[in-house]
């Protein structure tokens, strides 16, 4: 129901291209995501922070700006003290990349430990012969670089979740090498197995892209969502 109201608000919105305001459907389906929300001024915003921790990660939320970080526009490890200056900066940068970009506002996100993980991506796209389908590859910037991916049919079943982990080139990177840590692969692939699941039941969701999903040995944490509507 939650999934629902989501795409029925960006249909009421017009909008086609959603990102990491559409994050309450990940946490529907039950995809662990860091706190965060979506905020309109620098009060709100040192709100937020201080309800979630410190130091936080900010970022603009803007359907006209892609890849966020191209533009400045993520600021890991702001202290309390910076959220207002970042805030500003976040929506000047934005302005300035595109004059009349939409910004719906700015994220305050908790800040995810990433040392001890491997961003890896998980996504969905349609094919029109096939139907939904899922990818899963390293994330960050080697998804475009090594195009190392691993693609299955929606829904999938946890197996077929599981083999996707192990088909990638990269997958001694999550099973462990070089004395580090193994990631949790059973999140991993309920991630995955819960994603088909979305898509499966919501044929408008053209493409998604949770980039990254950040593999731990704990656990995973979705931290970054794009996704395009029907
Ligand atoms: P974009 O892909 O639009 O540039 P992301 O939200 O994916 O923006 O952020 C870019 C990078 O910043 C991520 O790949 C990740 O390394 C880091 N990052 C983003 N959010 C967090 C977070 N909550 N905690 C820690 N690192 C983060
Ligand atoms: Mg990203």
């Amino acid at each position: 129901e939650a999934a629902r109201d989501v795409l029925e608000r960006a249909g009421e919105r017009g909008a086609t291209r959603l990102g990491v305001e559409a994050m309450p459907l990940l946490d529907a389906y039950g995809i662990p995501t860091p706190a965060g929300e979506v905020v309109d001024s620098p009060v709100d915003a040192l709100a937020v922070a201080e309800r979630i921790g410190d130091p936080v990660v900010m970022k603009i939320v803007s359907p006209d700006i892609l890849h966020k970080s191209d533009i400045g526009g993520v600021k890991v490890g702001v202290a309390h003290e910076d959220v207002y200056d970042a805030f500003e900066d976040l929506v000047t940068r934005a302005r300035n990349y595109q004059p009349d970009a939409t910004i719906l506002g700015v994220q305050v996100q908790e800040m995810v430990e990433t040392e001890s993980g491997v961003e890896t991506i998980a996504g969905t796209n349609r094919d029109p012969q096939f139907g939904p389908l899922v990818l899963f590859g390293l994330g960050g910037v080697f998804v475009e670089v090594m195009e190392d991916t691993a693609l299955r049919l929606a829904p999938l079943a946890e197996s077929e979740a599981r083999a996707m982990l192990d088909e990638i080139q990269a997958a001694p990177l999550l099973s462990g090498a070089r004395g580090r840590d193994p990631v949790d692969e059973p999140a991993v692939t309920e991630a995955l197995a819960r994603l088909s699941q979305l898509v499966t039941d919501f044929p408008a969701i053209l493409e998604l892209d949770v980039n990254p999903l950040v593999a731990r040995p704990d656990g995973v944490q979705a931290v970054d969502l794009r996704l395009t509507l029907d």
